[in-house]
C-alpha cells in the first residue's frame, strides 16, 4: 500500500513532464510571416538626418525582417515619413523580400494621440495623404490610432474616418477597447442608414442600396476591415472577444501585447488556442515597434510567435502567420522561408 501511495505522485509528475515535453517539442513554425503592426517612427530614424538621428536605418530594419522570414508588413509611422521611406526603397525591400503595405498614421507628433478624434486637421491630413499615395502605390489603411477612452470613439473625426474607410475600402488598425470596437462599427452602420433615409420622398426605401456603385460595393464588402491592435490590451475576456468576432465578420485580431495569450513553454494558453482554432482566418501577428527597444528585440518577438504558431495545426499556423494578412491585401504567396 505504501508502495502504491508513493507511486501515484510519480506517475502524475511523469504525466506532467510528458505533456510539457510534447509541447516544447513542437517545431517552431518555419513559413513566412506577415507583420501586421509595424511602426517605423522618427525615434528609429529621422530620414533626412545622419546618425545619431537614425539609429535604425532602412538597411537595419530590413535586415531584421529578412532574417526573421517577415515577408510583408503593415507599415505606419509617426510622422508618415518612415512609411514613405519604406515604400520608396523599392530596390531594398525587393532585395529583402519584404512587401510594404502602407497605412496612414493619424499622428504628426505625440500630442495628436489624445486629440485626433476631434481634430479636423487630422481628417485633412488623411485626405491629403490619400490623394498623394506612396511611391509603391496607394495607402491601404488608416492607423494605428488609439482611443484610450472608448467615449472618444464618438468624436466627429473618429466617425468621419470610419465612414471614409468604409467607402474607400481602407482597413483600419485600431488600438481600442471592446466597447470602442462596437462604437466604431456602429458609425459605419449609422452612415449607411443615413444615406437610406436621405432618399427623396416617394422613393421606395428598400434594402437595395440605390446610391451609387462605390457605396453599393462597400455594403457588399460588409464594412471596413477593422484590425484590432492587441485584441484587447486591457485584458478583454476571451468570451467577449469571441462575441465580437462572431458579430463582426471583418474584425481581425492582432496579437502583440495581448495579456494571457501564452502560458507554459511560450505556447498558447488553452482558451486562446481554442479561440484561434475557432476563427483560424481572423488573427494576425505583429511586432508593434513603437519604441526602439522593440526593434532591438525584433528577433525575439518573431521567435516567440514562431514558437506558439508551431504548436498549432500547420494550416492554422500558416493562416495566422501569413495567409490572413496576405489575403486582406491580395499579396502573392511568397513560398517558404527565404
Ligand atoms: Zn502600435
Amino acid at each position: 500500500m505504501a508502495r502504491g501511495h508513493h507511486w501515484r505522485p510519480v506517475w502524475l509528475a511523469a504525466g506532467a513532464w510528458l505533456l510539457s515535453a510534447s509541447a516544447s517539442a513542437a517545431q517552431p513554425y518555419a513559413g513566412p510571416l506577415f507583420d501586421a503592426h509595424l511602426h517605423y517612427n522618427d525615434e528609429a530614424c529621422v530620414h533626412d538626418a545622419p546618425a545619431p538621428g537614425c539609429p535604425h536605418p532602412l538597411s537595419d530594419v530590413l535586415a531584421r525582417m529578412q532574417r526573421n522570414g517577415v515577408r510583408a508588413i503593415i507599415a505606419n509611422s509617426r510622422p508618415n515619413d518612415g512609411t514613405k521611406a519604406l515604400a520608396q526603397a523599392r530596390e531594398e525591400t525587393r532585395a529583402a523580400g519584404v512587401t510594404v503595405v502602407p497605412f496612414i498614421r493619424l499622428y504628426r507628433d505625440r500630442a495628436d494621440y489624445n486629440n485626433w478624434f476631434r481634430d479636423p486637421s487630422i481628417a485633412e491630413l488623411v485626405r491629403t495623404e490619400l490623394t498623394q499615395g506612396t511611391p509603391s502605390g496607394p495607402y491601404r489603411g488608416l492607423g494605428e490610432f488609439h482611443l484610450y477612452d472608448s467615449a472618444n470613439a464618438q468624436g466627429a473625426i473618429a466617425r468621419e474616418l470610419m465612414v471614409l474607410a468604409d467607402r474607400q475600402d481602407l482597413a483600419v488598425l485600431a488600438h481600442v477597447d471592446d466597447e470602442a470596437v462596437e462604437q466604431l462599427m456602429q458609425h459605419v452602420m449609422d452612415a449607411r442608414q443615413q444615406v437610406r433615409s436621405d432618399l427623396p420622398p416617394g422613393r421606395p426605401k428598400t434594402d437595395q442600396p440605390p446610391w451609387g456603385a462605390a457605396t453599393r460595393e462597400a455594403v457588399e464588402r460588409g464594412g471596413p476591415v477593422l484590425i484590432w491592435a492587441h485584441t484587447g490590451i486591457g485584458g478583454t475576456p476571451v468570451a467577449r472577444v469571441d462575441e465580437l468576432m462572431a458579430r463582426f465578420p471583418r474584425l481581425m485580431g492582432e496579437l502583440s501585447y495581448r495579456p494571457g495569450l501564452t502560458c507554459e513553454n511560450g505556447q498558447l494558453c488553452p482558451d486562446w488556442r481554442a479561440l484561434i482554432l475557432k476563427y483560424p482566418d481572423r488573427f494576425l501577428i505583429g511586432s508593434d515597434t513603437w519604441i526602439n527597444q522593440r526593434w532591438l528585440y525584433y528577433d525575439g518577438l518573431m521567435q516567440g510567435y514562431r514558437a506558439w504558431l508551431g504548436g498549432l495545426p500547420p494550416e492554422v499556423a500558416r493562416a495566422v502567420g501569413w495567409d490572413n494578412g496576405a489575403r486582406l491585401f491580395g499579396l502573392p504567396d511568397p513560398g517558404e522561408r527565404p
